[in-house]
């Protein structure tokens, strides 16, 4: 079991020619449909096949009632606060060349409560993984690792959005960390280490492997490298069934037309790997979700965008 805590938002998409400028009026091909990063990987890991728990905050409004029937039919468990403030929505300018422009209303998702993640105690009953993100209050976050422990989950932390601030006390209690490049540069900047977003991943691995030690020294941890796939580093004392401390694992060739919620496609299948089969070796879940993951990007959209279990057995039949 799975138990997602984080942000639904509806995104409004417009795709145009390009970006506007200060002053400008253009006319772009819009489009709607549900993200946020929580419930991205929410959808994720139910369609990677795990009995999966959603905790969020919604608006009594159409976003609201929208996260809800999304959420049944994908037999998504829904513990969600009621807040006065409307549904999280996401602004989004599409251009030609498939570079964005993001404002985010966070509205409900910012008033999720550590009082409401404390109340859903039972939900957490059972769960393998607890898996949060940064579109949510980080105290609500702290709680749902405080009550993760208390179950004997593994807290799996995606530090997404780059600029938002991780706590020395949520650090202390995640098991598991999820960057990409540019998220792994962020933090470890604000722990006062350096690294560069263009070079990272062609570092050599013992390098890659030294700088993740200082990120997480406690826990497993897992850049995300686009099209490159992933880079794994444990600590010397949990090589989490695998036999080397750290590795590289390639993503499939794949023809990507829509990267948006790669990252949350990667999350979403590795905590539903990682609680289904606790026993296999951590490089086995790794390779399912970065071939997951690859899958997502042929398809356009967020959480529509998540490949079932067949597809994914069709398209990498090994
Ligand atoms: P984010 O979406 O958070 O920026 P990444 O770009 O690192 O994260 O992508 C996450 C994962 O999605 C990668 O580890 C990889 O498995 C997969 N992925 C992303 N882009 C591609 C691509 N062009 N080809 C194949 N796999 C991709």
């Amino acid at each position: 079991k799975v138990v997602v805590v984080g942000s639904f938002n509806v995104d409004h998409v417009w795709s145009t020619d390009m970006l506007p400028r200060p002053g400008e009026t253009l006319a772009g091909r819009y489009r709607s449909g549900p993200g946020g990063k929580g419930f991205n990987q929410a959808v994720a890991a139910a369609r990677s096949g795990a009995t999966t728990a959603f905790v969020c905050a919604l608006g009594d409004d159409a976003g609201g009632r929208l996260a809800r029937e999304l959420a049944e039919g994908d037999g998504i468990a829904l513990h969600a606060q009621s807040s006065s403030q409307p549904t999280g929505t996401a602004g989004i300018y599409v251009d030609a060349d498939g570079r964005n422009s993001i404002v985010i209303g966070p509205g409900a998702n910012a008033a999720l409560s550590p009082a409401h993640v404390r109340a859903q105690d039972a939900a957490f009953v059972g769960a393998g993984v607890v898996l949060a993100q940064l579109e949510s209050p980080v105290d609500a976050v702290l709680e749902a690792f405080t009550v993760a422990r208390r179950h004997g989950a593994s807290a799996l932390l995606n530090p997404a959005p780059a600029d938002a601030v991780v706590t020395p006390e949520l650090w202390a209690l995640a098991d598991l960390t999820t960057p990409n490049e540019t998220e792994f540069c962020m933090q470890l900047k604000r722990l006062g280490a350096d690294a560069d977003p263009v070079t990272l991943a062609s570092q050599p691995d013992d390098a890659l492997h030294a700088l993740c030690r200082q990120l997480l020294p406690h826990g497993t941890v897992v850049i995300t490298l686009g099209a490159a796939g992933c880079f794994v580093s444990h600590p010397a004392g949990d090589l989490r069934g695998d036999t080397a401390p750290c590795y590289r694992q390639p993503a499939p060739q794949v023809d990507a037309i829509d990267t948006t919620g790669a990252g949350d496609a990667f999350n979403g299948a590795l905590a539903a790997a990682l609680a289904s089969a606790p026993g296999q070796p951590f490089a086995a879940h790794v390779r399912r979700a970065v071939d997951y993951a690859a899958l997502s990007t042929e398809r356009h959209g967020a959480a529509e965008a998540m490949p079932r279990m067949h597809e994914l057995a069709e398209r990498f039949p090994d």
